[in-house]
Parts: structure tokens; sequence; C-alpha cells
């Protein structure tokens, strides 16, 4: 028995580092366009939240092509432990932001500081441990429910993922599939809808509990009334663990309530404040602001009608 179990760990190490890199993969995918060539320093060390995770960007410019100048001169910081958003036109660079955060692409001038330290002198790999994100749109894998949060932290137990989809708001929508947690999704699965979709990576994120988290656009496909109550679960998980968060969003009432809000344009920062500042100020925000009031009734809800869970 004992000379058995030997390889029997050793396969199911190899299983799990193998789950693992696929994991890691798809962080990469999810993030696209990763620059592979990306790689550590000779001296590269780990990298240390020892500040709880302050995000600065001096400075920084970055460009997909040299004609087009996608990020100018960005400087602005993240305060440990708040939920920041981001936001501004479609197209001035959020996502791109979201991506040299992770290296998918470093910066071309400037520096970006997690904590005091360039984030191109640390492990990439520690980097990105220390990071987890909602992307605009997740792949599943062709696998159970269940494993498809699990992929967020492989050694967790069911009752964990049961715990982390419960936050997510879809327990109960998981319940009601045809095999429960042990529902195939994916391509080959059952289909899905992109609010599902979002509350299972919403779910996989909760489960990795990273001291980073980054949403992008993470809760667009779900109705006003779902989205409020995921979004006041979020906010009660960030707060009580006062993690670093960054939000994309283009939904302004999901984000109005954020320690800092970040308004980008032309590839700089054009405003910064909260929401109560950034409307006194009557500049790029409070015109969005209005724009987006005049699509929701008194009550808050859409002036369409929608129905989801
Ligand atoms: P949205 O709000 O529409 O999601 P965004 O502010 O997040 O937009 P980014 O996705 O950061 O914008 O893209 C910024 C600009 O860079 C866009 O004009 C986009 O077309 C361009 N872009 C993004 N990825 C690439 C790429 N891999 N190669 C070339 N151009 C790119």
């Amino acid at each position: 028995v004992f000379q058995l179990s030997v390889p029997l760990n050793f396969l199911g190490s190899v299983y799990r580092e193998l789950r693992q890199s696929l994991l890691d993969m798809e962080t990469l995918f999810n993030l696209q366009k990763v620059n592979v060539t990306i790689k550590d320093k000779p001296d590269a060390k780990p990298l240390v939240l020892s500040k709880g995770g302050e995000i600065k960007f001096e400075n920084v410019k970055f460009a997909y092509h040299p004609d087009r100048q996608i990020l100018r001169d960005l400087t602005l910081t993240i305060p440990a432990g708040k939920k920041v958003a981001i936001v501004g036109p479609s197209g001035c660079g959020k996502s791109t932001l979201l991506r040299l955060l992770f290296r998918s692409y470093d910066v071309q001038g400037g520096r970006i500081l997690i904590d005091d330290q360039d984030i191109r002198d640390v492990q990439v790999d520690s980097l990105r441990k220390s990071i987890g994100v909602v992307p605009q749109d997740t792949p599943l894998f062709n696998d159970t429910v269940e494993h498809n949060i699990r992929y967020g932290q492989i050694n967790a137990s069911l009752d964990e993922v049961k715990a982390a989809a419960q936050r997510a708001h879809i327990h109960n929508t998981i319940e009601k599939f045809p095999d429960g947690y042990g529902t195939k999704v994916g391509e080959r699965g059952m289909m899905i809808s992109g609010g599902e979709k979002q509350r299972l990576a919403v779910s996989r994120l909760l489960l990795k509990d990273p001291p980073l988290l980054f949403f992008d656009e993470a809760t667009s496909a779900l109705d006003t009334h779902t989205e409020q109550a995921l979004m006041n679960n979020i906010n009660g998980i960030l707060r009580e663990k006062s993690r670093t968060s960054l939000f994309v969003a283009h939904r302004l009432r999901t984000i109005f309530d954020s320690d800092l809000i970040i308004v980008l344009k032309d590839g700089k920062v054009a405003e910064t404040g909260t929401h109560r500042e950034l409307i006194d100020h009557d500049g790029v925000y409070s015109e969005l602001w209005s724009a987006q009031e005049t699509l929701f009734n008194e009550d808050g809800s859409e002036r369409e009608a929608t129905g989801q869970d």
C-alpha cells in the first residue's frame, strides 16, 4: 500500500500542477494578446505587499502601434485597500491600464509601482498571483460548474465553491441547473447566459481571494436589480478584507459609491475625486452621469423592462 501511494501522490501532484497551469493560462488568455516575451529580470524578487496594495502610475506612456498613442502621460494613485473606479469614453485605454498592471505588456515610458516596487523588477509570476481579474468576457472550460469555479482555487472544497457562488449571487441559479454543480458548461456543455457567466467568473475570483481585484465591465450583462445585489456583496467583501480593487465600468450606478473615481480622456487623467466632488466639478463625469440618469426611474430601476433572476 505504501509503495502504491507514492506514485499516486505523485500523479496527484502532477494533476494539480496541470490544473494550476491551466488556471494560469486562463488568466493570461483572459487578459488577451499576452506578450509572452515578458521575462523576469535575473535579480527579480517576489512582489511584497508591504503597504496593502497601493498602485501608482507615474507618467505612463503606452501604444500598441507607434502611430497611435493610447496612454500619453498617465499619472494616478490607487490607494491601498480602496475601491477605485476607472471611467471614460470607449477606447480611452481603461482595459489597457489593467493589461499593463498584469504585465501583459510593459509600459513604454514612465513606470507602474505596487507598494513602491516597479512591477518590471518583480517576478511576473508573483505579480500575477496577487491579481484577480474578472475580464470583459470570461471563457468557460468544458467542465462542470463546480470545476469552473474551482479553477480560482484548486484545493477548495465543494462547500467553499458553494460559498463563493452564494456571494456571487449565482448559487440559487446553479441549484436549478439540471445537475446542479455537476452540470457541464462551456462550448460543449449547457448554454448559459452572459450574466450567469459573469457571476461564475466573480465566484472564481472570490474563491481565489487575491489581494488585488480588477473588474472589467464584470457586471455589464446583468439587469440592474441583480447587478445591485451582486455589487452589494462584492462591496461588503472588499470592505471587510480591505482589498484594493479597480472597477472599469460604463454604468456609473455601479461605481458611484467608490472611494475614488478616475476619469480618463485622451490618454490622460481628466478628473479624479469622489462622486460628489466630480458632480460639483461639473466636468466630464458630471456630464456622463446626467446622460445616464435619464435612463433610470426615480426608484433606481432601469427605464426599459428587464427580467433576470
Ligand atoms: P471600452 O470601454 O470600449 O472597453 P477601453 O477604454 O477599455 O474601451 P482599451 O480596450 O484599453 O479601451 O483599448 C484602447 C484602444 O486601444 C482602443 O482604441 C483599442 O482599439 C486599441 N487596442 C486595444 N487592444 C489592442 C491591440 N492588441 N492592438 C492594437 N490596438 C489595440
